[in-house]
């Protein structure tokens, strides 16, 4: 039989089943094998790696984890997608698909009750409407993760790998750099997909460090001041942290600058994670 890959074999699945594209869900559903081994290969996947999927659609990227890797538990919102996933996947006995919501769901106790507590790769073609919520989830909820492939629109890529002094860093730069090293897997066309999305795609390698690349002694500090020190991309890191909620006043502010000797006439998108860190451990100190 034809792969679920193919074009002609999906668009099978989707008429037996009667299914409906939900454009709200960020259903755009992979028709390319070139591109799914490329996520694959990304991932570097192995007989010894326990996958999960966000969002499988009817399967297709599933099938391919499933024959790679030891074990897949795919996450799946769509009820109307279960059926076809119970068709699609019944040949897979290392495959598992829980019909719930990304983000409402405990993540960490899900891998430790259905995945033995496993350090797990994620790997999926994200729903383009809710990537940093998933993304972040995964980090700051503590999950065991050594490592994140996914398909995301090409401005978000953009941003997760920035550099400071660059047009696309900002605060997810920061947030994610402080977990992960991000690499491009591959840029991604819009037509590889049923439908086709309004957007350009590329896959991303989060590779999730043992350790964060600098030491912050509060983390809701040091994530308020990276904020803050964006929201307000035209002015200077002074003026933008006086508006930033931090609890200090804008001398306060100007004095942490001075000790941490960065010119508060610069601007956030200048200053380096370090520099971050030095700042907010600075601050949370008079806190
Ligand atoms: N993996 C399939 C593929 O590559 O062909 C489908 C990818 S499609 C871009 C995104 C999938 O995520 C859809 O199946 C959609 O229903 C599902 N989805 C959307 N929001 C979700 C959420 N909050 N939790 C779990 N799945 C979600």
């Amino acid at each position: 039989m034809e792969k679920l890959s193919s074009p002609k074999r999906t668009k099978e699945i989707v008429n037996k089943y009667g299914f409906r594209f939900s454009k709200s869900l960020g259903q755009n559903f992979l028709i390319d094998e070139n591109i799914i081994y490329k996520i694959i290969n990304g991932a570097e996947i192995t007989k010894d790696d326990t996958i999960i999927e966000v969002g499988p659609g009817i399967g297709t990227l599933t099938q391919y984890l499933a024959e790679e890797a030891k074990r897949v538990l795919a996450i799946e919102i769509d009820k109307s997608l279960i059926p076809i996933l119970g068709e699609t996947l019944k040949d897979y006995g290392n495959t598992e698909v829980i019909n719930t919501d990304v983000l409402k769901v405990d993540l960490k106790e899900l891998v430790e009750t259905k995945l033995d507590g496993e350090r797990v790769k994620v790997v999926a073609n994200l729903p383009y409407y809710v990537t940093t919520p998933i993304i972040m989830k995964f980090l700051e909820e503590e999950v065991p993760v050594k490592d994140i492939v996914v398909m995301v629109q090409k401005e978000v890529a953009d941003r997760l790998k920035a550099k400071p002094n660059t047009k696309d860093y900002g605060s997810l730069s920061v947030a994610v750099q402080y977990y992960c090293e991000p690499e491009i897997v591959t840029r991604v066309p819009k037509t590889v997909f049923i439908p086709n999305p309004n957007v350009e795609s590329t896959v991303i390698r989060l590779k999730v460090l043992d350790n964060p690349p600098v030491e912050v002694t509060d983390r809701k500090v040091f994530h308020s001041v990276v904020r803050a020190s964006f929201a307000k991309r035209r002015k200077t890191l002074l003026n933008s942290l006086s508006f930033g909620n931090l609890g200090i006043d804008k001398e306060q502010i100007k004095e942490c600058l001075m000790a941490c000797s960065i010119d508060p006439k610069r601007r956030g998108e200048s200053l380096t994670i370090e520099e971050f860190a030095a700042l907010s451990n600075t601050i949370s100190k008079i806190l």
